[in-house]
């Protein structure tokens, strides 16, 4: 960009900022801040000043978790073996940048360590986010709770310093590719009843609205979601040897394994609904498909112990004869973009159950409900957005919202929740018995005891009755087919504000400052 720049206006860069953005996606690019300033000052002569005035026109940030365990932090030694000339520069940044702070909260000397730039101690390390933020001259995060919690929690004092830096910009994702391209039948259905303007303007899908309670329509809607099931049966069938009969319902949950999103929760019901079928108390009962996909990190132990966990009681499940005509669970291996172009068109039911306050958007949330599926979900992240569009009756809602979490925490008895309720007392007894490995007694206590810990971040435990409670909600209302399938037109018709095109369209007007050619 910079050589770009050096052949038109030659080394004049006093209008470079207000002709150039750089997006900076996570912190993972943040180094370009002191690498732009020392490009600036080392190879084209600015003084600190005007080429500070350049940086900070021209960096923007966005935000994508809210975990203070996932914000990067680099060893200042690493940093001084490798860019010492980046370290000085952001020692000065940090100087100029502590002045300021200084200014605001005078003589405040834990504001100071607080806000630094580098985290002090035996092995100091420099903070990357809080660079990123004091490079730039926005900082958005990725759904409108999370913008909220970054502005009171996580960033609250760099709110207080800069409140109009931040600001939102909701995700979104590609109808082109996550209902055009993945869902043909569907999209072939809403070209004839809607025609095919909402594949440049999905605002357009709303149209769909009208059509929810026309019969005819409903039975064309149905006859696409049986076929796209059929699809993903096959495919289900071929990776791991289950069948799953198209007639059941499809409950999922697909998402990179986490204990934040919750699997383990997920878990704590199938079992419920595995111990109900074995004390025959299956009245209201709905067969149901339960596929479970995503990647751990490699070194992530408790991730990879939640995937074995979900494969061992699928296959207790699996071949109980009891079972067979209610419960199918499956643990879908290599989950990746391509199996959820098959996955999102057949699902009617989508998963989203994350602790609440920790999933900063979710975008397979909006794969799902762009074809068809009801969510069951907290208020967390996009979840929130997605059920004022869909319609609070057209979402399964449960559990604590985020300030609730905040508040349990501070005394939270997980254990007197578990003896209090028969049910739960009966899930627990399941997976600490060794019921679903006998082979291996004692492996899943790790789990089981995280659960059972009155730290556990997660307060899963909290949640599971809600849970349980919602889950027969959509077990009762998936009994009703017309309308269930009123709800996922619904659904589907509130789809628009989920485009990428909106997004990007928000970044071009709010942050870029571009529009398009004539
Ligand atoms: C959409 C998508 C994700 C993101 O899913 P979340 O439920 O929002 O975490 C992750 N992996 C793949 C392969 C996806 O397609």
């Amino acid at each position: 960009v910079i050589a770009r720049w050096v052949e038109q206006h030659g080394e004049d860069f006093s209008d470079f900022g207000r002709k150039n953005c750089f997006q900076l996606n996570d912190t993972h690019p943040a180094c370009a801040v002191p690498e732009l300033m020392r490009l600036l000052m080392d190879e084209h002569g600015l003084e600190w000043d005007d080429a500070w005035d350049v940086v900070t026109r021209c960096m923007a940030y966005t935000n994508h978790t809210l975990l203070p365990e996932a914000l990067e932090r680099w060893s200042v030694g690493l940093f001084s073996r490798l860019l010492p000339r980046l370290l000085d520069i952001i020692y000065e940044i940090n100087a100029r940048f502590l002045k300021l702070v200084d200014q605001q909260w005078p003589g405040d000397v834990a504001m100071r360590r607080e806000m630094s730039l580098i985290e002090e101690g035996d092995n100091p390390h420099i903070r990357m986010a809080y660079l990123a933020i004091v490079g730039s001259f926005s900082v958005n995060g990725v759904a409108g709770l999370h913008t909220q919690l970054l502005e009171s929690g996580l960033f609250k004092h760099f709110n207080t310093l800069w409140p109009r830096k931040f600001n939102n910009k909701t995700n979104g994702v590609t109808q082109r590719r996550w209902l055009s391209h993945c869902n043909p039948g569907l999209r072939e259905l809403l070209n004839e009843t809607i025609g095919d303007g909402w594949q440049k303007d999905l605002t357009k899908i709303s149209d769909l609205a009208s059509h929810a309670t026309d019969a005819d329509f409903r039975k064309k809607w149905i006859e696409v979601k049986r076929q796209n099931k059929a699809r993903l049966s096959d495919l289900v069938v071929a990776e791991t040897g289950v069948r799953f009969d198209t007639s059941f319902m499809f409950d999922v949950q697909v998402k990179r394994i986490h204990e934040y999103k919750r699997q383990l929760l997920n878990v704590l019901h199938i079992v419920h609904l595995y111990d109900r079928i074995l004390r025959g108390e299956t009245a209201g009962m709905v067969p149901r498909c339960v596929l479970i996909g995503g990647k751990a990190a490699p070194g992530y132990h408790v991730a990879k112990l939640i995937v074995k966990l979900i494969n061992d009681v699928a296959k207790k499940v699996n071949n109980h004869p009891a079972a067979n005509d209610l419960l199918k669970v499956v643990f879908f291996p290599n989950y990746r973009v391509s199996s959820m172009e098959v996955i999102c068109p057949a699902t009617e039911l989508s998963e989203q159950i994350s602790t609440a306050g920790k999933e900063a958007s979710g975008t397979g949330n909006m794969k799902f409900m762009m074809n068809g599926a009801l969510t069951i979900g907290t208020l967390d992240g996009a979840n929130i957005e997605i059920r004022e569009n869909a319609g609070a009756e057209n979402f399964f809602l449960f559990g604590l919202n985020a300030s609730e979490v905040t508040e349990l925490k501070k005394d939270y008895r997980p254990n007197e929740i578990i003896a209090a309720d028969d049910d739960i007392v009966r899930i627990m007894n399941l997976l600490e018995s060794g019921h679903f490995n006998p082979d291996n007694p004692g492996l899943f206590d790790l789990l089981t005891s995280g659960l059972r810990n009155p730290q556990d971040p997660w307060v899963t435990i909290a949640d599971l009755r809600a849970y349980i409670n919602s889950q027969a909600e959509v077990a009762k209302a998936y009994q009703d087919v017309d309308h269930w399938n009123q709800m996922s037109i619904l659904n589907t018709a509130g789809s628009g504000w989920f485009s990428s095109d909106r997004t990007i369209q928000q970044y071009a007007d709010d942050i870029w400052d571009v529009r398009p050619l004539s």
